[in-house]
């Protein structure tokens, strides 16, 4: 039976975690938040009382972290002199690039294989194991980090050598960001205009204002029924995560002398919804700043 790690149970961990435990693997779980390692292990996972202890004989470890820091911290501290040689050791999370290669480079020198392999797809998506995830690793190793994702994805994309998998990610979320303002503008101009927000739903979904934000994680609760939108914003993918990954957007545009003015602007209005109180909300409630309904 394969075993595997898995480090970080939160909104996305968590039903990444219940899908490796699905296909039959045993998975040996941790997170700090005691909450999420409960529901993990009602999931079918194995609780490990530190990150050191769930990698002790595995072959891969998944960790799906909030930022950077952690990445780094976690796996020179604790994977890193603790997995046994041979794993496959896959970072999920959404980080810099620069700690994605610099994780990369420490694992490689240890003697490990390495992939970051961010994934696009949500809380619904991490739960029905739909993900999209893009990954960053040597040739040599894909197929073999393509056989631990695949339980919990939909399409799994290799997107070049380590750290590529990053720069996909936060590309895409820089369209993601940008998309879903544009999405709550335009339902917060339609309530002013009298227009019923539902009826607007029906015709833009069907017209060239059809996109990701509006049609499968609709900001008005209603038409989208597994958007965060229709429980009162809880869970999914947080304005605080949004931020940063709009934040590493603008850092690496920088570094690189790309233009990337709307990601610009994105970033600083994600940021005042975060100052109004927003912060850990999911991002799609930033239709309230636009309906006058912000500080929350
Ligand atoms: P989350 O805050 O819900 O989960 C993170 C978990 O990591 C928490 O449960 C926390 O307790 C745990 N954690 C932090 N430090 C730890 C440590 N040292 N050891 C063990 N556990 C630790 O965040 P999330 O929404 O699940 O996001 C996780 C990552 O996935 C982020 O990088 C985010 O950008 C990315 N992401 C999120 C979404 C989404 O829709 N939520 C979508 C795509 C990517």
């Amino acid at each position: 039976m394969t075993r595997v790690a898995f480090i970080g149970l939160g909104n996305m961990g968590g039903g990444m975690a219940a899908n490796q435990a699905k296909a039959e693997r045993e998975v040996l779980a941790f997170d700090l938040s005691s909450t999420a390692l409960e529901k993990a292990v009602a999931a079918g996972c194995r609780s490990a009382g530190s990150a050191a202890e769930a990698v002790q004989g595995v072959d891969a470890v998944l960790t799906m972290l909030p930022a950077g820091p952690h990445v780094r911290k976690i796996y020179a501290e604790e994977i890193l002199p603790n997995a046994p040689k041979g794993a496959l050791l896959i970072d999920c999370s959404t980080i810099d690039v620069d700690s994605a290669r610099a994780v990369a480079a420490q694992s490689t020198a240890a003697g490990f294989r390495f992939a970051d392999a961010p994934v696009s797809g949500g809380q619904a998506g991490a739960e029905a194991g739909t993900l999209a995830f893009m990954v960053g690793c040597d040739e040599a190793d894909f197929a073999d980090v393509e056989a631990i994702i695949q339980p919990m994805a939909r399409a799994v994309i290799r997107a070049g050598d380590h750290g590529a998998g990053q720069a996909a990610k936060i590309c895409n979320n820089m369209v993601l960001g940008a998309s879903m303002i544009a999405v709550c503008e335009a339902f917060a101009l339609a309530e002013r205009l009298g227009l019923e927000p539902e009826r607007f739903f029906e015709i833009a979904s069907k017209s060239s204002g059809q996109c990701w934000s509006l049609t499968s994680y609709c900001p008005w609760p209603g038409p989208v029924p597994t958007a965060p939108s229709n429980r009162d914003y809880e869970g999914g993918f947080a304005t605080a995560m949004m931020l940063k990954d709009l934040k590493l957007a603008q850092e690496a545009a920088a570094k690189a002398g790309a233009a990337t003015p709307l990601g610009a602007q994105a970033e600083g209005l994600y940021a005042l919804f975060d100052r109004l109180g927003g912060g850990w909300k999911d991002f799609s409630a930033i239709l309230e700043l636009f309906r006058g309904n912000a500080p929350l």
